[in-house]
């Protein structure tokens, strides 16, 4: 088993769910400690509290992977008197580093509202509310043939060639020949000065996002041996990414609103939960649900047809806005996120069988929730 960096575990994740989904602000990413230092056991937990502390300190933990930030308001001060300042020392001193993946795990493509969606039993999902969308280009590139491996492997490495959550390296190739005379100054790398020259070329196209053109073009440039690469950019109209909040579906079958709302208390084992209803006799079948505190995105719940919204924190006038749109809601808590230990702890456990690492997967073992029901 191979021994790992911290920075090698999140080089995996942020595969999963990249950073630059986040939303602008969201302090997502390493909060506490280093990467730079071997890690062995790693705790996956909703919330860092200072009981999450103390569980990763007994079980010695190298690193705590949160969804919830942290550090929320910026420390004035570092008097551990504070609980809050005490719980930073305390990881402090036991070395243990804290990584959160937020809002960029909540629109991963099979991320948090994925993992929310599933365990509701919704299918034929879509996205609630789209946040972004990311435009593709196409570069077509000729080389010798001598050159087209190392062109390919040069460009894949670049992050060309991932088309969707499943594929990676996806390239097209044809064999012609290119000709050019070489004129005036040119050194060319084949060929003789003033005189008409046939190679054989290959022609590789390829597909990569718009925010990696300076990268993927560098490593052109890099592996091209002519003075002149021949190459073109596309736009491509037809393909674009698309990620954002919540899930919409359908279940297999109609069921009554106040039927619904008693199999997600049991989904999600809550002691109990708020629902909104002008008529919880009446039957439903298409449903949407948005991980955390996401009231105020319910026109887009309305707007794909949704006949009842999951979400938490909903309050009170948000409430009436929801009653008097005949949007049936049902509020199971935010701490219905907390399957994200599970999930986590699935993929982290399958990477690590993969990659063969020496590491041991947790999860916190401490329910967070701060609400009580009577
Ligand atoms: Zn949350």
């Amino acid at each position: 088993m191979k021994s790992i960096l911290g920075y090698d575990l999140i080089q995996k994740f942020e595969e999963f769910a990249p950073t630059y989904l986040a939303e602008e602000g969201d302090p997502v990413g390493l909060a506490i400690g280093t990467l730079n230092k071997s890690v062995k056991k790693i705790l996956v937990t909703l919330d860092v509290r200072p009981e999450v502390v103390q569980e990763a300190i007994s079980k010695n933990i190298d690193l705590i992977f949160a969804h919830h930030p942290p550090i929320f308001r910026p420390a004035k001060n570092l008097v551990t008197d504070d609980p809050q300042i005490k719980m930073y020392a305390d990881l402090l001193k036991n070395d243990i580093a804290v990584y959160v993946a937020h809002t960029n795990l909540d629109v991963a493509t099979n991320g948090m509202n994925a993992w929310l969606a599933k365990a509701i039993g919704i299918t034929e999902t879509e996205i609630m509310s789209v946040i972004k969308r990311e435009k593709y280009k196409k570069l077509v590139v000729f080389v010798p043939l001598a050159n087209k491996n190392k062109m390919i492997q040069a460009l894949t490495q670049a992050g060309a060639g991932e088309i969707g959550p499943n594929y990676k390296d996806c390239t097209y190739t044809v064999e012609g020949t290119g000709s050019f005379t070489p004129v005036n100054q040119a050194q060319p790398h084949i060929g003789q000065l003033n005189e008409i020259a046939e190679v054989g070329e290959a022609r590789i196209e390829v597909m990569f996002p718009e925010r990696l053109t300076a990268e993927i073009e560098k490593a052109l440039f890099s592996e091209h041996p002519y003075e002149e690469p021949v190459y073109d950019v596309y736009t491509i109209e037809n393909y674009v990414d698309q990620y954002g909040l919540g899930r919409v579906g359908n279940l297999k079958e109609p069921v009554t609103i106040e039927e619904f709302a008693k199999k997600i208390k049991d989904t999600f084992n809550v002691a109990g939960l708020r629902y909104i209803a002008k008529d919880t006799s009446k039957k439903i079948q298409r449903v949407a649900i948005c991980g955390g505190d996401a009231g105020k995105l319910y026109p887009d719940a309305i707007h794909k047809g949704a006949e009842v919204y999951i979400t938490g924190d909903v309050y009170y006038h948000a409430g009436h806005d929801m009653l008097a749109s005949n949007l049936n809601v049902i509020d199971p808590g935010h701490h219905i996120e907390s399957i994200c230990k599970k999930e986590l702890a699935t993929l982290f456990t399958n990477w690590s069988k993969e990659m063969d690492w020496d590491l041991e997967v947790m999860q916190s073992t401490l329910n967070t929730d701060p609400y009580r029901f009577i």
